[in-house]
């Protein structure tokens, strides 16, 4: 513990002192409509390493600029293209990040050398009390130590940064669950750079061709994914995490014999599973994500998960995949880093 950290409710008064500690270059954590972010004073240069400093962040992992109005684009953006601003209409306040060319005011240190900044505004009241406070510009990457499954709770942020950053504010548990949809519109197409709550099909209802960086449609080490961050491991649990696809029967009949050949080992085995099939399987330590008719449940809780399976002391995990219509991409794409791709065809 290098520094004392307020860990407290987000209330009004949290709120303000949050605001002064943002204004003085400190950090503060506060819940959003995706993850808990850990925020900084994005346009100080000091302020953001610090941001790097707390999470263990490698240093060419830029960070997200967050704001509450449109009208404070202009100072940190050169150019803002027609499909973003078609983007902005139809998806903010919201889970939706967009890249732009950056203005000289934005540091190199919250963009990570680059000479485009991602900027998102979010829709939680508290998220934007907080920016708002804190001067309206407020990088805030999930708060997390770099590896770890991102925060969905203000305890999940205790566990990673307490003694770490200044401030966490406790907002109650998050909504979406998973980060936000990342979507490059500084060139002449835009691109998917990570999938989220806002799907492909929502972005093309909007602004028609949309593409998906081809790093997240192959599991090829050879391609660089567009978004820095994407290249690096991620999520993972302590235990060996494997994903198990096939259908309904074969996945829980495979499942449940490699529960048993575990236990024969001596070793505690966890599952993963959606609540339509967790009551197929046996002898394992199964854990309830979410229901398939309604995949948001899933996105919500799968982080919660991961990283209650580092405190039951088990070896292996399978988990079902969760191939959804609504949110399978974005669900795939955590647990499938999780996982560090291993895939079991049942
Ligand atoms: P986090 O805030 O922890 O969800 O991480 C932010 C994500 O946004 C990382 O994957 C970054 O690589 C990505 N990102 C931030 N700025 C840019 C940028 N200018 N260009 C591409 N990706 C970016
Ligand atoms: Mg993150």
């Amino acid at each position: 513990m290098d520094r004392e950290t307020i860990f407290c409710k987000a209330d009004e008064e949290a709120v303000r002192k949050a605001g002064e500690i943002l204004r003085n270059g400190g950090l503060v954590a506060f819940p959003t409509e995706t993850v808990y972010g850990l925020g900084a004073n994005a346009l100080d240069e000091k302020a953001a390493a610090r941001i790097y400093a707390a999470k263990g962040r490698p240093s060419d992992n830029p960070l997200i600029v967050h704001i509450t109005r449109r009208e404070a684009l202009g100072r940190i953006v050169t150019e803002v293209p027609e499909a973003a601003e078609r983007l902005m209409d139809a998806f903010w306040p919201g889970p939706m990040t967009l890249i732009f060319q950056k203005s000289p005011e934005v540091p190199y240190g919250t963009t990570g050398g680059l000479d485009t900044v991602a900027v998102r505004m979010p829709s939680h009241p508290v998220a934007r009390a907080v920016i708002e406070a804190g001067g309206g510009y407020i990088a805030a990457p999930s708060a997390n130590t770099s590896g770890r499954p991102s925060p969905t709770k203000a305890s999940h942020v205790a566990e990673d940064l307490m003694g770490k950053v200044d401030m966490i504010l406790d907002g109650g548990e998050v909504e979406i669950g998973l980060e936000s949809t990342i979507v490059d519109v500084s060139v002449a197409e835009p691109v998917i750079l990570r999938p989220g709550y806002i799907s492909l099909e929502m972005l093309q209802g909007v602004v028609g061709k949309v593409s998906v960086d081809q790093a997240l449609l192959r599991d090829d080490a050879g391609i660089r994914p567009k978004a820095p961050g994407m290249k690096y491991k991620h999520y993972a649990p302590k235990a060996d995490l494997k994903i198990v696809e096939g259908s309904e029967e074969a996945v829980a009949a495979r499942i449940n014999e490699l529960i048993r050949q575990g236990r024969e080992k001596g070793k505690r085995i966890g599952v993963i599973a959606a609540k339509e099939s967790a009551y197929r399987y046996q002898g394992g330590i199964v854990k309830t994500v979410g229901s398939r008719e309604e995949d948001l449940s899933i996105a919500q809780h799968l982080f919660g998960i991961l990283r209650e399976f580092d405190t039951l002391g088990v070896s292996e995990i399978y988990s079902e995949a969760f191939d959804t219509p609504r949110m399978g991409q974005a669900i795939m794409n955590r647990l499938m880093k999780a996982a560090g791709h291993q895939v079991i065809k049942a």
